[in-house]
């Protein structure tokens, strides 16, 4: 059956690989943002350019015709952006903000579901300290320490939109996204998050060079293909879950071994010099217990599959640019 959905955030990395997909299913999609997307142009049937911060440009977006809401739109960087604290007024204020407007507003208009993309750094930092063994179970948030205001505003954002499902009957879907990247993510100009930038340096760096990874490299995280991502956000949302549940994979790696596993997707020999930078908490894995009992979501893509990708269209811009150099010089 065709729907009538809006993806807030649709210029964004998830939000416009979600349009398209949300189009190849026939619904009838209206994306917003404050910037079209950077790497194509949105497939959605109506694009708004607008700042979801102002509580008009959400009415003008959201109305009674709409069956399903996806709210993606996020202050969101990456390591340099959300863990440095230099952003941290605005990362908490714009997205609040945001989140704020859309469950009014949904509820107001009898949306049948929303979506809400919350993060995996909503998990406390005391239990990923060890970076062999870091615990990621939905029901390990509480008691809460997220390490950085980006992870106190998802949850804080959690809680208000399951208060107003509890309340007001707002039939909300939450996911908590470990580490989602691809092609068409920001890959350079300080927004970018790891699985981006150090395919970035790779594919710049001359024979025999060095790459730079921050802290010693032995921090581990997981890493999610977008096409799994999109799988799990639309299982959830066909599902009767409503309550949080993790969206990544539970193959877990240092950030060094992942640089060398870019690498050899490269087909250059690195070296890694490891130097002091923002690097967040000493482990981070998705655990997909709960998820594959709720939903039946599991990942398909290994990393390898999904960097190699990733890889490839990061070489593309790179040749892109190049290419634009040469000829504007
Ligand atoms: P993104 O930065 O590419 O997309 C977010 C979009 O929101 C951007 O296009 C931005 O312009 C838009 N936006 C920000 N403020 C806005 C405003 N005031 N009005 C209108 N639009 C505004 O990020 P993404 O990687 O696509 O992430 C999407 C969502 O998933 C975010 O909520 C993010 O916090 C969450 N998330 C992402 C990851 C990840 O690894 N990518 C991990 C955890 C959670």
């Amino acid at each position: 059956m065709m729907k009538r959905v809006v993806v807030l955030g649709a210029g964004g990395f998830i939000g416009s690989h979600l349009v398209n997909r949300l189009k190849s299913m026939g619904h009838w999609v209206r994306g917003v943002d404050i910037k079209p997307p950077d790497f194509s142009t949105s497939s959605a049937d109506d694009f708004i350019l607008g700042d979801l911060r102002k509580i008009e440009v959400v009415e003008q977006c959201i109305g009674n015709d709409i069956d399903e809401v996806y709210q993606l739109a996020a202050d969101m960087g990456g390591a340099l952006y959300l863990f440095t604290g230099e952003n941290d007024a605005d990362v908490s204020h714009n997205s609040a903000l945001i989140n704020l407007h859309v469950v009014k507003r949904c509820v107001d208009c009898k949306v049948g579901k929303v979506f809400f993309s919350s993060s995996a750094c909503i998990y406390p930092k005391y239990n990923q300290l060890d970076p062999d063994n870091p615990v990621c179970t939905e029901e390990s948030a509480y008691p809460a320490q997220p390490d950085s205001e980006y992870g106190w505003e998802k949850l804080f954002s959690e809680r208000l939109y399951q208060s107003f499902h509890r309340n007001y009957g707002l039939n909300a879907r939450i996911a908590r996204f470990h580490n989602i990247y691809g092609p068409e993510g920001t890959w350079e100009g300080g927004k970018e998050k790891a699985p981006a930038a150090l395919c970035r340096k790779v594919a710049r760096m001359e024979p025999g060079g060095a790459i730079e990874v921050w802290g010693d490299g032995l921090q581990t995280r997981s890493f999610l293909y977008i096409d799994d991502c999109l799988d799990g956000v639309l299982k959830l949302m066909e599902s009767d879950c409503t309550i949080p549940l993790n969206i990544g994979s539970e193959e877990m790696i240092s950030i060094n071994d992942f640089a060398r596993m870019i690498a050899d997707v490269s087909g250059k020999d690195i070296n890694i010099k490891n130097i002091p930078g923002p690097v967040g908490v000493r482990g981070r894995c998705s655990e997909n217990s709960l998820v594959r009992e709720k939903i039946g979501w599991t990942p398909k893509y290994t990393l390898r599959e999904g960097i190699s990708k990733t890889y490839d269209w990061i070489v593309s811009q790179i040749e892109a640019q190049v290419e634009a150099n040469s000829v504007s010089g």
